[in-house]
């Protein structure tokens, strides 16, 4: 990434202070590499240098002006960006991706700026609403995907709620094995990428969308045979993504008496 960078930056004298700050560069990554493996990435010091004539707004500049539009570098860029499965962004597990996002935020860790341990592919819409932000204890830090796995037990839950029309509320569940640290992790990740609405607007319309279906076993059927349908929808779902809104979205339904005796009708 450094090599490329370097040689596709046209001002000679941005060139010549990356290329001093390489080993700089290079020894921070190491670092990050360590800290991210001990879960310990908040405790990176910020700083507004790289090197003694580097500064934030140098790197943004090889970032924005260099990497993610030279030539040179946007084939690194691409494949970074299309590491996910389905091109679907790895931080709300909903939209698709359109950009890297600075894990510790270029602002603040400059040094960082072009590191790809760094660069973690995201929506728009979750790149912007982590910005800067900078977790300052291990339970603030939002999900990683090259370091964490959030996928080894289930997290993301759902309730019923009885209105008309039937609506889902999700939150974060404590999963038996996880430490409080974990727990608190995908708490707080569930805030800062505010899911709970994200997933609520997307079950709805699931709900509306499955409401014919449901009726037609309702109507010559009963409420555990429209409990079995949803079911077996839950089980589907939790087997393509453990922690997708479709899962616990369908599992609530299957759960809910309320809703499996006529509350979908609503
Ligand atoms: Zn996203």
């Amino acid at each position: 990434m450094l090599d490329a960078c370097v040689n596709s930056i046209r001002d000679e004298g941005l060139n010549k202070n990356l290329l001093l700050a390489s080993t700089g560069i290079i020894l921070a990554e190491l670092d990050y590499l360590n800290q991210g493996l001990g879960m310990t990435l908040y405790s990176i010091p910020g700083s507004n240098l790289v090197a003694s004539a580097l500064t934030t707004a140098d790197m943004k500049r090889v970032y924005s002006g260099t990497f993610v539009k030279s030539k040179g570098t946007r084939g690194l860029y691409d494949q970074l960006k299309a590491a996910p499965k389905n091109d679907v962004c790895p931080l709300c597990a909903q939209r698709t991706v359109s950009t890297l996002d600075h894990y510790l935020a270029q602002a603040i860790h400059p040094t960082l700026t072009v590191v790809p341990l760094n660069l973690v592919p995201a929506c728009a819409e979750c790149n912007k609403l982590k910005l800067d932000y900078q977790p300052t204890s291990e339970i603030q830090q939002s999900f990683h995907p090259y370091f964490d796995d959030f996928d080894d037990a289930q997290w993301l839950v759902a309730e019923v709620v009885e209105t008309s029309p039937a609506a889902v509320r999700f939150s974060v569940s404590a999963p038996a094995g996880w430490n409080a640290t974990k727990i608190s992790r995908a708490a707080s990740h569930f805030e800062t990428f505010r899911l709970a609405s994200l997933y609520a607007s997307h079950a709805g319309v699931e709900i509306s969308n499955i409401r014919y279906s449901l009726e037609r076993v309702a109507s010559s059927g009963t409420a555990d045979d429209v409990r079995l349908l949803l079911s077996d929808r839950a089980e589907s779902a939790r087997r393509a993504q453990l922690n997708a809104w479709q899962t616990a979205t369908y599992q609530a339904l299957a759960a809910s008496d309320w809703f499996c005796s006529g509350g979908f009708r609503a």
